[in-house]
């Protein structure tokens, strides 16, 4: 490590030592970039480093709500305003009780290289707010999701910070979140909020995006093998939006998702999640708010194994879907050992830092990190904010047409940056120096 990392390393452990998700995001991107840092000697002195990991401006507000019986909650929520160099501050919201502000502070640091390699003009952002939303009522989430927006609205717009969904935050929280702000503000701004509903400014294909995304960049990894997803099983966790997504896209291009995962355990699936009766039922499983996986088994006749991960099932490809540090190094020592072939990360952040080491050094497999192969999520919120601009609406196929092209672009610089910087197939080093260099270079052109 030279001498001005360590100086940013030891700074951040200093004052941020209790915030551990946010340390191992920068840690590991710090990691990643180390090759490209002797390109400029303008990084170090204009201070790019502690410039590009530290937040611009963090919000933290408190949302007082009241349930259907009468009793007022508080909930602390927040808004990470992370990085502007290339536009707006762009990013989602997580509604989830382990939210804290190193949570919210890693996801807009990840979201920052995640978005400056969509292409699009879009910043870096995150939010959130360690409130619940399992079992609540619609009142009881249109209620907060109203407190939420009283105290945010003044900080966001379609040229300043356009929050979107993450998990807890889906296409009804963004409604209110919308409907509020609208009344707040007295604007109609559709461009403030990405993830609407189709009826009032939403992008087609914006809910199938975070899934498709993460399968056309695993296709471009597959393309290169001289392979394709014909005939291949994916294990996936998760069973929310993303993986939905993936389920869909996966089966449509010949390949068998065989497992879903939710904190109660994992359901091994050996004909797939492949039909549309099983695609809906996901998104019912969603929308009532359990969060348990269970019921899939119940309803299919399949087996559900409680308090277990799906990565012990045998298959070609595990895409980690539900949330950050899911996979650790028995995981890992598992996919390894199952002769996983792809680990392609859909989720922000899936695995620790030891179980991300040891898959990232065994020469079996192909991995891809979640800023590049997790990417459509965000890609099509930009290309929603681009419709709104243009006060039209692109069709279907010319929304997903623009996504392969965004996820293509994303996997060819990811890969060029790997090769040209001597790191072969790397593709996750690729994207972090790919990004990197790109936000280092606008920041620099704006001055200090
Ligand atoms: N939370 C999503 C992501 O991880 C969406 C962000 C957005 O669309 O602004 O990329």
């Amino acid at each position: 490590m030279n001498d001005y990392v360590k100086h940013v390393a030891d700074n951040l452990q200093r004052q941020y030592g209790h915030e551990p998700e946010y340390l191992q995001a920068v840690f590991s991107w710090l990691e990643s970039i180390a090759p490209a840092l002797e390109d400029d000697s303008r990084y170090e002195k204009l201070d790019l480093l502690t410039r590009m990991v530290e937040p611009e401006r963090l919000f933290a507000f408190s949302v007082p709500w009241v349930d259907d019986a009468g009793y007022a909650h508080t909930a602390h929520g927040y808004r990470v305003q992370f990085n502007s160099a290339i536009g707006p501050y762009k990013g989602g919201l997580r509604f989830r009780a382990d939210v804290t502000p190193s949570v919210v502070k890693f996801l807009g640091f990840e979201q920052t290289y995640k978005n400056a390699m969509t292409g699009l003009p879009i910043g870096g952002a995150a939010g959130g707010a360690d409130f619940d939303p399992r079992g609540k009522s619609n009142r009881e989430i249109m209620r907060f999701c109203q407190s939420f927006m009283t105290a945010l609205y003044r900080y966001m717009g379609a040229d300043t910070d356009v929050p979107s969904g993450d998990i807890g935050v889906g296409s009804r929280e963004i409604g209110y979140l919308y409907g509020a702000y609208k009344r707040l503000s007295g604007r109609s701004e559709s461009g403030a909020l990405t993830g609407k509903g189709l009826t009032y400014g939403g992008s087609l294909i914006r809910q199938e995006a975070a899934g498709f995304g993460t399968v056309y960049f695993l296709a471009r990894m597959l393309q290169h093998q001289h392979e394709s997803l014909e005939g291949k099983l994916v294990a996936i966790s998760g069973f929310g939006n993303m993986s939905w997504g993936i389920c869909r896209k996966v089966t449509e291009l010949g390949g068998k998702v065989v497992t879903l995962s939710g904190p109660d355990g994992y359901i091994h699936d050996p004909d797939g999640v492949a039909t549309k009766e099983k695609f809906d039922f996901l998104l019912q499983m969603r929308q009532s708010g359990a969060d348990k996986v269970e019921p899939y088994a119940e309803k299919f006749g399949v087996k559900f194994y409680p308090g277990k991960k799906p990565w012990e099932v045998p298959v070609d490809i595990a895409i980690p879907c539900a949330t950050q540090n899911e996979l650790d190094v028995e995981d890992a020592v598992m996919l390894i050992a199952n002769n996983v072939r792809y680990y392609v990360e859909g989720a922000n952040m899936p695995a620790t830092t030891e179980a991300r080491r040891l898959l990232c050094l065994s020469p079996k497999i192909l991995t891809a990190g979640s800023k590049a192969a997790g990417s459509g999520g965000v890609a099509v919120s930009a290309l929603e904010m681009v419709q709104n601009s243009l006060r039209y609406s692109w069709s279907r196929s010319e929304v997903d047409r623009r996504l392969q092209g965004i996820m293509s672009d994303i996997y060819d610089a990811s890969a060029a940056a790997a090769e040209a910087y001597g790191l072969g197939y790397d593709l996750m080093a690729g994207n972090d120096i790919a990004a990197f260099k790109k936000i280092a270079s606008a920041m620099i052109a704006q001055g200090v």
